[in-house]
Parts: C-alpha cells; structure tokens; sequence
C-alpha cells in the first residue's frame, strides 16, 4: 500500500536523508501563479472583487462577505448536544493549557539606575482562517480562537468559506463553535482572498495585524505572498503523520493512525518509520483492510498512495531518530518500547506524540494541545500556533543619568567604530556644558 524507502545499512549526511525521505513536491510558488492575480484584484477592487472570486472559486454569489450574527447563534442552538459537548470540553482543555503559556513579563536591572523590560502586548487585531473545502474545521476555530483571546487580543475577526450546500455561509459547525467563543466578527469567504481581505481590508471589513490558521496551497501561497503586509504564523499546510514505531507498536493502532491524518487531504502524507519488517508487514495488511472501511476512501488512497507517503525501513532507533529529525514531520508518533526516553531525544517536530495511547486525533481535538502546526519541514525552524503567536516582546529601556554616564565611554567608542558620530554624540552633549545661551 505504502511504497517503501530502505535507509538500512546506510550512513546518510542530513542533506541526503532530507532527500530521501518521503515528501510532496508542493509547490507554492506555483500556485501563488494563480494566488497573485486573486490578491491584486482585491487590493485594486476591494469587496467586489472578493465577491466575484468567490462566485467563480466557491459558487456561491455572497450579497454581504459579513455573516449576520444571528446565524451563529441560530447554529448553536442547533447544534447536536454531543457536538457541543465535545466541543465545550476541546474548549475547556485548550483553555487550561494555553493559558499556562501566558509569558510574564520581566525586568532586569542591568546597573543600578538602568533597568529593561521584555514587556508581551497582544497584537490589536487579528484574523483567524478555518479550512472549509475538503473538510470543515470547527476544531481549527477552537484552536486560533483560544490562544488568541488567551494572548488579550482584543479585536477578532474568524472566515472560513461559504459552503453552498448551506445557503452561502461557512458550515453551522464552524458558526456554532464561534458562538461558543463569543466571537461574533465572522466573514464567508475562504481561500487566498480570505487572506487578501483581512490584510488589505475591504468597505466591508477592516484589515488586520496578523492573520492565522491552517489552509490549502492557496491560503498558503496568499500568506507567504502578503507576510510583510500582515504577519502570519507558520506556513501550516496539507497535514504530515510521521511514526516511529518498532515491532512492540501495535498495526493496527498505527495502521489506523496513518489512515487518519490521509483523511484530511489527497496531498496528506503519512510516513511510518520503523526498524521492524514484521511491523512493516502488518501495517501494510492492516492498511488495507482499514481502508476499506473508511468513508474518504479515495482521498486517502490517494494521499498513501502518493510520494508524500511511505515506509522508510531502518536499521535501529538511533537511525530512526535521525529520520524523523531530518523529516521534521507535523506530527510524530513514538510508538516503541521506551516512547518517553526516544520522545525525548527528538529534536525536529510540531507535535510529538508518546506511547500507545497518545493518537495524533487526541491532538487534533480533545488534548488541550494546539493542532495549527507547522509542515513541510518547518518544524525545524517554527512553533505551532501558541498564546505566544498572538503577543510581541516589547523592550522598555530606562537609565536614570548615572546608569547612562557610567556607560558613555562605550556608546562613544562603538558609535566611532560605526563611524555614525551623531550616535556618540547624542550620548556626549547630554553631559557637556551647555554652550553659551543654548539652554
Ligand atoms: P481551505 O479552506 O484551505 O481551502 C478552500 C478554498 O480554496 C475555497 O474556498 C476556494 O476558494 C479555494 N480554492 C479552491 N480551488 C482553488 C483554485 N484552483 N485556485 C484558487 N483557490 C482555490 O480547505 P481545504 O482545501 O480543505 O484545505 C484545508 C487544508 O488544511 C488541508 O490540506 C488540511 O490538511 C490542512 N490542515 C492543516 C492543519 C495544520 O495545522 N497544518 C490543520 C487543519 C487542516
């Protein structure tokens, strides 16, 4: 089902392991070919053109881009009491772990007299994504709402697309869980101008600081094309799974974890790292049997049929963890003998996942943890989204004049050394005699 990559009895530098392991050729830069003309339209044209982008892109002819709050709160009320209730525990959970990621703010006292404070301010406005094509994501609303109000952002805005089959606004779900939040700025739009309008702004709504969220090649191309403009989180795209498993993991748990994640999207990739052909073996028939008991069918068997996906064959642990750091996946399973001590040794990954009890869909909705996480190896360099994506790190500088005195001589010196003398000179003149009649 899985093609297999052999890595055995090879010593691969990171640049060789990084290609070899499985991943989509996903090519944003191709699809901001056709993000590009989406973005200027709406920064030329505002609202019209996103209305019109959207009757061709999504089919649905949108007289206001606004949805009217009684419709979010029409959809709680509606909502199945199961629903709600899951959704009010994913809430309740996301809540007590986000907020103890709330950074204090701190001051040193560098000399006596000179102190600086690392001060964290939320940003003033943001706007959330939530997927809404392939699937809907009510619990991708839970996930950028709960950091963002927990970070004291004080304006927020959530789109998500319309869908036709429900008159033209984004799926009840989506509306009812905005209701949960009391977020009640919600906008049918979805896409790259999703993205366009929170960073240009439209007569219909105003722009915003920072735009979040998950989404497909598009949303992601319009984020990389418009960061400058507004800020973004990570590039969170088509989901990874990457499990490390040896031959005490259990097929069909890992079997059943591969096909989750290749649920999301033909372009999802599911990876099983193992150093067990027995293991391999098992997934692979497991793997088959799963899958036809699944409702996505097709999506799936294309996202583990692709070249995203694969099982790459090692010779231990120690050259599985090399794999999965080269990989950076997503999301990473430990599913071996000591998961705790291997999950510990990882370096690269969004989110990891220890032991047998610990699924990537536990993640993705109930374990208090965060699932907008980021992909296509950015986990070597970025966080999923956090109370700490939503906040700035403002630095307060106050010497008294002692404090500044006692360290002229080094300002001076470093200012002459950048031959920029009005910098040394701001510092100088301030201990100078005044010259006659200029003060
Ligand atoms: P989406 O909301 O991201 O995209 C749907 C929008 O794409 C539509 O509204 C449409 O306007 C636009 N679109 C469709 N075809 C287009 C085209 N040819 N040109 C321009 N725009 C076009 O929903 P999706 O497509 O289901 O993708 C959601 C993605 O988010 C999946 O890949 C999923 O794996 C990913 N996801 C990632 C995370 C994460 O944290 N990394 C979490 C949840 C979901």
């Amino acid at each position: 089902m899985l093609r297999t990559i052999d890595l055995r009895g090879q010593h691969l530098s990171t640049v060789q392991l990084r290609q070899v392991v499985p991943r989509a050729d996903i090519d944003v830069d191709r699809a901001l070919e056709s993000v590009r003309p989406i973005l200027e339209d709406i920064r030329v044209r505002g609202v019209q053109a996103v209305k019109e982008i959207t009757a061709r892109l999504d089919g649905v002819e949108l007289d206001s881009i606004r949805v009217p709050h009684e419709r979010c709160t029409e959809a709680l009320q509606a909502l199945d009491p199961q629903v709600r209730a899951a959704l009010e525990e994913s809430i309740a959970r996301a809540r007590k772990v986000h907020a103890d990621q709330r950074r204090t703010d701190v001051t040193t006292n560098v000399v006596p007299g000179g102190t600086v404070t690392e001060k964290w301010m939320p940003v003033g406005r943001v706007g959330l994504y939530v997927p809404g094509g392939l699937a809907v994501y009510p619990s991708s609303v839970v996930m950028n709402v709960v950091p963002a109000q927990t970070a004291g952002v004080g304006s927020i805005a959530v789109t998500s697309p319309p869908q036709k089959a429900f008159g033209g606004l984004p799926h009840p779900t989506i509306l009812a869980a905005c209701a949960l939040l009391d977020v009640d700025e919600v906008y049918a739009v979805g896409g790259a101008q999703a993205i366009a309008m929170f960073a240009y702004g439209t007569a219909e709504n105003e722009p915003v600081d920072l735009v979040t969220g998950p989404g497909n090649i598009y949303v992601t191309a319009a984020k990389r094309q418009l960061r400058g403009l507004v800020g973004i989180d990570s590039e969170a795209g088509p989901t990874e799974i990457a499990i490390l498993a040896d031959d005490t993991a259990d097929p069909v748990h890992v079997a059943a974890d591969l096909i989750s994640q290749a649920e999301h999207d033909p372009l999802a990739a599911s990876v099983l790292v193992t150093s067990s052909d027995k293991l391999a073996a098992a997934v692979d028939a497991e793997l088959r049997v799963q899958i036809e008991a699944t409702k996505h069918i097709e999506r799936i068997g294309t996202a583990l049929a692709g070249e995203q996906s694969g099982v790459v064959l090692v010779d231990d642990i120690e050259q599985g963890l090399q794999v999965v750091d080269a990989y950076a996946a997503e999301h990473l399973e430990i599913q071996t003998a000591d998961s705790p001590g291997v999950a510990a040794r990882v370096r690269n990954a969004g989110c990891i996942f220890v032991g047998a009890w610990s699924p990537v869909s536990l993640g993705d909705y109930c374990a208090g943890s965060n699932h907008v996480l980021p992909t296509g190896g950015c986990a070597r360099h970025s966080s999923g989204l956090s109370v700490q994506s939503f906040l700035r790190g403002v630095h307060i500088v106050e010497y008294d004049r002692d404090a500044l005195q006692e360290v002229a001589g080094h300002v001076q010196a470093l200012a002459n050394a950048e031959d920029l003398p009005a910098h040394g000179a701001a510092v100088r003149l301030r201990f100078e005699e005044p010259r006659p009649g200029q003060r």
